[in-house]
């Protein structure tokens, strides 16, 4: 007797097809607005692109291992944070989202489960955060609770980026460099603050032009990111060709995208570099 050992492809094959469907399953199709379409951090283009041509960004097995991983985290810590209803769904305005936990007990609490395998420690400074912070701000006026929490797990070792190159990226690891874990932040957004208002025409502006492109089949309409935005993501964005070379953008669009944003205001915010592990 012999115990033999083999790869099997057919196995794994079989699995990732089948992940694979799952996530193409997840994958927005209609016109219902959902926060993260219209968050004004992420491309509001690439977003429409993503309905309209699907195609032109194929499924990866880089894509469905970062939803089989997010996926999976969601899954576990709510059931183990025992907080609250997971994934509850809210409305306002034909706009609608799925927090990962919410508690609308006594004063409530909604919180937000990110996962990332990014070495970059992350706070208020860093456009990845801000577009957290102004999902939970959006879910805060949605649902008239006051507090927030965004929670971020760090799968590996802080690393920090130096440059790149035609070689690859170098990176280096600090002596101190944290630890992986949880790091959490905690919004408190009053019920009676002007910014609840402002926040909410935001959205609301933006949800009526994205359906507006959908319905209509213009992007045109829909503003391209600019500055930094535009340095970091677009060259790595699927829709390029289309976007930038194919599709024109209405001198309203690029005025849209030159606003000054709520958060960027002196006294509109208080950070205090403070994390609560
Ligand atoms: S190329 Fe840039 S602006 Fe255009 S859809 Fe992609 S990310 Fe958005």
């Amino acid at each position: 007797m012999t115990i033999t050992i083999r790869e099997n492809s057919e196995f794994t094959n079989i699995l990732q097809k089948n992940l694979m469907s799952r996530h193409e399953e997840k994958r927005r199709r209609d016109n219902t607005v959902h926060v993260s379409d219209i968050i004004t951090t992420t491309c509001i283009r690439k977003q429409y692109y993503s309905r309209k041509f699907p195609d032109l960004d194929p499924l990866t097995n880089e894509s469905i291992h970062h939803f089989v991983r997010g996926e999976s985290s969601e899954f576990v810590i709510t059931k183990l944070a025992n907080l609250g209803v997971a994934q509850a769904d809210i409305e306002m305005d034909g706009i609608v989202a799925h927090p990962d936990i919410m508690n609308d007990d006594q004063k409530g609490l909604i919180v937000e489960l990110k996962d990332t395998v990014n070495g970059r420690r992350l706070d208020f400074y860093d456009d990845t955060f801000r577009s957290y912070l102004r999902q939970i701000l959006y879910y805060l006026v949605m649902t008239g609770i006051e507090k927030g929490i965004i929670s971020i797990r760090y799968n590996i070792k802080e690393l920090n980026w130096i440059k790149s190159d035609s070689e690859g990226d170098y990176f280096f690891r600090p002596f101190k460099a944290k630890d992986v874990g949880i790091e959490s932040w905690e919004v408190f957004f009053p019920s009676d603050d002007i910014a609840r208002e402002i926040l909410k025409n935001e959205m609301v502006r933006r949800k009526n032009l994205f359906l507006k492109a959908l319905e209509d089949n213009d992007v045109s309409i829909l503003p391209r990111l600019i500055d930094e935005g535009k340095r970091v993501r677009c060259p790595r964005c699927p829709f390029y060709d289309k976007c930038m070379n194919q599709d024109s953008e209405t001198s309203e669009a690029r005025e849209m995208a030159k606003e000054r944003d709520l958060l960027n205001i002196r006294g509109v915010l208080d950070f205090k570099n403070s994390a609560v592990i």
